[in-house]
């Protein structure tokens, strides 16, 4: 039998004593790790957070959490060729397993130097000037931040099991709180070894990192106002959290990052031969294939004009046209398979519900020809464009997690932002053109309904990140359906998981309180 993941709970290594649940290798469905919780104490977790992780990360001044999380990503990015090898079980293909892997500790790497230069030595954090509030200036108001006595549950999604773990995982460092890592089941073999990496690395104190490799059980019965849920994972899991009575009656922080149903829109001036319109249908393309399409910011909606339809579907035919499917330990593959058969079934459902309001223009959802693989066993699926023939919601509310985008057209420029807006919110959106005064009416009707909003043009596409990649300096997260969370933003990140309160007093104290220190 395939070995059981074991938790970290209160300083010891646990191992459920039943079977568990079975993961299995996406691409060939061969056994690679088993999961289960059952017997976990998660009063004991949560006392270890509180009694030891937490003193002992806040007796750490900014600067000395910052110098940590250097040394604790230097000691995984020592290590990371193990981490690689398992993501390829993830059904990624090697260049996917940087995006996790390498971006999850380059991640980690940007938190320590923004707060090594940002935050100070101490253990307060200002926010904006003393504000001064009585006659005379005798009394005087200040914000600051300082770091919560609780606990952060970080729950995650299968699609970024080191990425998703770290960019959590830092910022909470950074604010003195230390953090119960929940990984998704279906991946967390792979989150697994990047924590027994981090408790060997010593980097930081016994108790700042504790990891439940399975279901969370009652741990929710023990969380309260002291405490952080971090959430990222599909809306209708976040609506049983949130409905949880850690949240409704006892106010936890609750973030959530949920599914979204984000729109690339292809501006009337980017017509064929320019450059928008090729880097339009690169972008588009590199969005479905990416981790075989599941990304939360992956391009589910193409706006396209209605002139320009046969044209960007002839551009993404070529594209993907080029695009190897298959296991992703063969060098050739440049698309690994989805996570599991349940994913892929669930989105093949979710593309039959796509069907009632588009028709394929490019794919077969339900056949695929994979390279080094049965395709009975392991989880592929071609990537598949879908053209929306009518005006029916499913294209702005059926999110298929995989390869598949869906190309609208629209007739009216003045109708974009309400179109945007369709999808309920996004994590992110982007806008090809290089028309300013068309940017700048899509935006003004656009950015209410997204957390991120890229605007891509000749000028800045060679230094561009890209549509789905969120930094570590800019805001993740979105309104609606996308949670309405907001995650990383550079320092922001920080403030997120500490409590804001306003000191008034004179001057003197206030000073002596918050000031610098
Ligand atoms: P999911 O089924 O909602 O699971 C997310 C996490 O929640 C997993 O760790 C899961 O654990 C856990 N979970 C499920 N039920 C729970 C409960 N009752 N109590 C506590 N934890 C619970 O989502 P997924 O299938 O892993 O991820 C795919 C979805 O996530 C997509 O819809 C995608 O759009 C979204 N996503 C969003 C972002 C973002 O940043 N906004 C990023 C990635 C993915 P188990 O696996 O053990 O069930």
């Amino acid at each position: 039998m395939v070995e059981m993941l074991a938790s970290y709970v209160a300083g010891q290594w646990y191992t459920a004593p039943d079977e568990g649940t079975l993961v299995l290798d996406a691409s060939t469905s061969e056994p690679v790790a088993r999961v289960s919780t059952t017997g976990l104490d998660t009063r004991a977790m949560v006392d270890h957070a509180r009694r030891a992780g937490g003193p002992a990360l806040r007796r750490l001044t900014f600067q000395q959490r910052a110098a940590a999380l250097k040394e604790l990503a230097t000691y995984l990015d020592a290590n990371k060729a193990t981490y690689h090898e398992l993501s390829l079980a993830t059904g990624a293909t090697r260049r996917d397993g940087t995006g996790d892997i390498d971006g999850g500790i380059g991640t980690t790497f940007v938190f320590s130097s923004r707060a090594k230069r940002e935050l100070p030595d101490g253990y307060v954090l200002t926010d904006g000037d003393v504000e001064p509030i009585g006659k005379g200036g005798t009394f005087v108001g200040q914000h600051v931040y300082t770091s919560l006595p609780g606990v952060a549950l970080q729950i995650n999604a299968f699609n970024f099991p080191v990425w998703g773990m770290l960019e959590k995982l830092a910022p909470a460092v950074l604010a003195d709180v230390p953090s119960i890592v929940k990984p998704a089941t279906q991946t967390a073999y792979l989150t697994a070894a990047v924590i027994r990496d981090i408790i060997a690395s010593g980097a930081l104190p016994e108790g700042a990192v504790q990891f439940v490799c399975g279901g969370v059980g009652d741990l929710l019965d023990h969380l309260g106002g002291e405490d952080v849920i971090a959430f990222t994972g599909s809306a209708s899991t976040a609506a049983v959290l949130r409905a949880n009575h850690a949240v409704t009656a006892r106010a936890a922080r609750f973030n959530a990052e949920t599914d979204s149903l984000n729109c690339s829109i292809l501006g009337p001036d980017a017509t064929v031969g320019t450059p928008e319109f090729d880097l339009y249908v690169k972008e588009v393309s590199r969005e479905i294939t990416t981790k075989a399409g599941q990304r939360c910011t992956c391009i589910r909606r193409a706006l396209v004009p209605e002139s320009m339809v046969d044209e960007v579907t002839a551009g993404l035919r070529a594209r993907l046209d080029k695009v190897v499917v298959g296991n992703p330990r063969n060098e050739t593959v440049t698309m690994g398979a989805l996570v599991s058969l349940h994913q892929r079934d669930e989105v093949r459902d979710a593309v039959t519900a796509l069907m009632r309001a588009t028709e394929v223009v490019y794919g077969d959802p339900m056949s695929v020809n994979p390279v080094d693989a049965d395709p009975e066993r392991g989880a592929f699926m071609a990537p598949v464009v879908l053209l929306a023939t009518g005006d029916r919601p499913e294209p702005h509310e059926v999110e298929a997690f995989g390869p598949v985008t869906t190309l609208i057209p629209y007739s009216a420029p003045a109708d974009l932002g309400a179109l945007a807006a369709r999808g309920g919110g996004s994590l992110v959106g982007s806008i090809l053109s290089h028309d300013p005064d068309f940017v700048r009416a899509v935006v003004a009707g656009a950015a209410p309904y997204h957390g991120r909003l890229l605007i891509l043009d000749r000028d800045c596409a060679a230094g561009s990140t890209g549509h789905g990649t969120p930094m570590p300096q800019l805001v993740h997260g979105g309104p609606g359906r996308a949670g309405g969370g907001e995650e990383l933003g550079g320092m922001r990140a920080v403030k997120h998981f500490m409590q804001h309160t306003a000191l008034e007093g004179s001057p003197a104290v206030i000073a002596a309180l918050g000031g610098g220190s």
